[in-house]
C-alpha cells in the first residue's frame, strides 16, 4: 500500500488520523523531512487514506 510518492508528501498526517487499523505511522528523515510509512500487516486496503490526502486530492 502507498499513498503518494515520499516527496509529495507534506507530513500533515490526515491519513494517519483516518486510518482504522492505525497502520500509518509518522517518520522523520535525518534531513528533518516527515514521511509516513504504512504497515501492510496492518493495512486492510480501505483506501480511506487516499481518498483524504490532500496533496492527492489538490486540496
Ligand atoms: S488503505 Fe485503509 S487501512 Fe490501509 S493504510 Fe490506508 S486508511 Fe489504513
Ligand atoms: S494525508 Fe497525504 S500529505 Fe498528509 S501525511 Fe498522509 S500521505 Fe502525506
Amino acid at each position: 500500500m502507498k499513498i503518494i510518492e515520499k516527496a509529495m508528501c507534506s507530513g500533515c498526517r490526515t491519513c494517519v488520523y483516518v486510518c482504522p487499523v492505525k497502520a500509518i505511522s509518522v517518520e522523520t528523515y535525518r534531513d528533518g523531512f516527515e514521511h509516513i510509512v504504512i504497515d501492510d500487516k496492518l493495512c486492510i486496503q480501505c483506501e480511506k487514506c487516499k481518498s483524504v490526502c490532500p496533496m492527492l486530492n489538490g486540496n
